[in-house]
């Protein structure tokens, strides 16, 4: 049975002494649980702390927020997918909206980084979303299925299968604009449509996510939305007691 996958996404936040100081509270009020997948996504020079932090409690996991495409070289500012690994990461986000926005990340880059990922044994964690204007155009499915084609571009069915996706309207991004639970249910069924036409039956094994917005308020009723799978928070994941309440929603 797949478990929900609670991600939390701290963005350019909490460096390697918030880090740990995070960690501690928060393990010590979150107690080991089997029933769900906890991720932490710590920024790059914050994960090796919390690689350490985390020796003891396998049932959080690291993840790591952006990965470059090459496993190493002449590529300043970058991390690579071993580095990462090598602090203790299992999962990479790939293609969040801000790299995507911010950062020139183009569906192509998101492909190559879903594929170095898998090489270092990283299972990505792909970002999807429509930008306001596209949803306003009525092209939500066609942006987010364009978006996940690209990223399982590279993949062989086996990965694709192990892999985690997360719907995130970039609207809904760090705005205090939630998604209703049924828009996100007509997206994320049109996700786990096409996982089905690549790869049959393991598609019911992919977890999607939604994220935008998520608060300790809100995080149930998205949650109970068919086929949401799991959340990934900003904002509202920075603060460990607050980001306890919802890993235990
Ligand atoms: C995110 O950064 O992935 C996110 C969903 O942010 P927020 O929860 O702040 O909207």
């Amino acid at each position: 049975m797949r478990k929900p996958v609670f991600a939390a996404n701290w963005k350019m936040n909490h460096g390697p002494q918030d880090t740990r100081a995070f960690l501690t509270r928060f393990l010590a009020v979150y107690p080991p649980r089997d029933d769900r997948t906890v991720i932490v996504l710590p920024p790059a020079v914050s994960l090796a702390v919390a690689g350490f932090a985390l020796r003891d409690r396998p049932d959080v996991q690291l993840g790591v927020q952006s990965i470059h495409w090459e496993d190493k070289g002449a590529f300043t500012g970058e991390t690579s997918a071993p580095m990462a690994r090598d602090c203790g990461a299992t999962v990479a986000l790939v293609g969040h909206s801000e790299r995507r926005q911010l950062f020139g990340e183009t569906d192509d880059m998101t492909a190559r980084k879903c594929a170095a990922a898998v090489r270092a044994g990283l299972t990505p964690l792909l970002c999807v979303g429509e930008r306001i204007e596209e949803r306003d155009r009525g092209i939500t499915l066609a942006v987010v299925l364009r978006q996940v084609k690209a990223g399982l571009s590279r993949l062989d069915k086996s990965h694709i299968a192990s892999m985690a996706i997360a719907y995130e309207p970039v609207w809904a991004i760090g705005t205090g604009k939630t998604a209703r639970p049924e828009d996100a249910t007509i997206v994320h069924t049109a996700i786990r449509r096409h996982l089905r036409e690549v790869i049959t039956s393991r598609a019911e094994d992919v977890a999607i996510l939604y994220g935008g917005s998520v608060t300790a308020e809100n995080a149930a009723e998205l949650l109970a939305a068919p086929e949401v799978n799991g959340l990934l928070v900003g904002s509202a994941s920075l603060d460990a007691d607050t980001w306890a309440r919802i890993a235990s929603t």
